[in-house]
């Protein structure tokens, strides 16, 4: 029975990154505004997220962590909801075959009725009430895969499983401006981002997608809308030489996607202000009518499918020249 929740955990939780963005939205579903995260050793020897929700109460703790406990998805319709994040319910069940876990919490109508779990590889070792007068889920995940073979694997990959849980830090960063995060890396690298109000969005933006010796911290912003369809961008008059990959990031109703060709749209249509054809670092948000997209592709894939492909396309693009031509002719 351990084996085959080790194999289905590694369909969910293919690697460390997978983990730490289904923990952070299990905190902002939790309606959390200060979540603190530290990782250690990219992940394998300690992620701990802190936050400061709704809590879950001591009676309901061992279910948090059981396969198919809950449910989000009751209606088919949900499949098509952006709004609604997680996974089924599986993914701290996942997570717990695959690491040593504690979690306490402290509910936040009954803060008494609190609790702390520990789990090492789906088996529960304690389950003890707790009286803090912390409110919020505190989860820390040691060890992950330590029983299984892919724990090699991220051992061996260290840089590139580290801008990968970059990656998703910054997307819900960049998606939750009135939210305060705080990441700490290897115990040392610390940095807070506090929240920030709609109109300062670019503040945020800035802090995240540029580089921190860019000597020019000026961002450009563009915005459209087209037929329930919007874009609102921010881009760097900051060029770097080849590709700044890492710091061009695209999301539709709130969550990170890639796409080849609103990329290379955007990076075609900025080199009109960018000269020589160098590369910027951007952030670009859509919105788009739920019906209008498909992003269950792959829970772990970050493709999604537009139903109206054209229309997203022009406007980013067309956004994007009209500001250009406002401003730079
Ligand atoms: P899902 O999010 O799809 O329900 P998860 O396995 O991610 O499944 O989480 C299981 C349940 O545990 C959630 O439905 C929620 O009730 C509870 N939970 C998980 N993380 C938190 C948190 N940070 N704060 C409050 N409740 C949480
Ligand atoms: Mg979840």
């Amino acid at each position: 029975e351990h084996l085959i929740d080790q194999i289905k955990a590694g369909e969910v939780i293919e690697r460390p990154a997978s983990l730490v963005k289904e923990l952070l939205e299990n905190s902002l579903d939790a309606n959390s505004t200060n979540i603190k995260i530290s990782i250690i050793e990219n992940g394998l020897e300690l992620i701990s997220i802190e936050d400061n929700g709704d809590g879950i109460l001591f009676e309901d703790l061992p279910y948090a962590f059981c396969r198919h406990a809950t449910s989000k998805i009751e209606r088919f319709e949900d499949i098509y909801n952006l709004y609604s994040f997680g996974f089924r319910g599986e993914a701290l069940a996942s997570m717990a075959a695959i690491s040593r876990i504690t979690c306490s919490s402290t509910p936040i109508d009954n803060p008494e009725q609190g609790g702390k779990i520990v789990i090492h590889g789906a088996k529960e070792m304690s389950h003890t009430p707790l009286a803090s007068r912390k409110q919020g889920t505190s989860i820390f995940i040691k060890d992950l895969f330590f029983n299984t073979p892919a724990r090699l694997k991220f051992i061996k990959s260290k840089t590139s499983e580290k801008n990968a849980i970059k990656r998703v830090i910054n997307a819900f960063i960049l998606t939750n401006p009135k939210v305060q995060f705080s990441v700490k890396w290897d115990d040392k690298d610390k940095n807070i981002f506090k929240p920030v109000e709609d109109t300062r969005l670019a503040d945020r933006i800035r802090e995240i997608i540029l580089p921190k010796n860019s000597p020019n911290k000026e961002l450009y912003e563009f915005e459209g809308e087209y037929e329930g369809h919007s874009v609102r961008g921010f881009a760097s008059a900051h060029t770097s030489k080849g590709n700044a990959g890492k710091s061009q990031y695209l999301f539709v109703n709130g969550r990170l996607f890639t796409d080849r060709q609103i990329h290379q749209s955007i990076l075609r249509t900025m080199e009109k202000v960018w000269p020589f054809g160098e590369t910027g670092h951007y952030c670009v948000m859509l919105n788009v009518p739920p019906t209008q997209v498909d992003v269950n592709v792959h829970p772990n894939k970050t493709q999604v499918k537009f139903f109206k492909a054209n229309i997203v396309f022009s406007l980013v693009s067309a956004s994007i020249k009209k500001f250009i031509e406002e401003n730079f002719k």
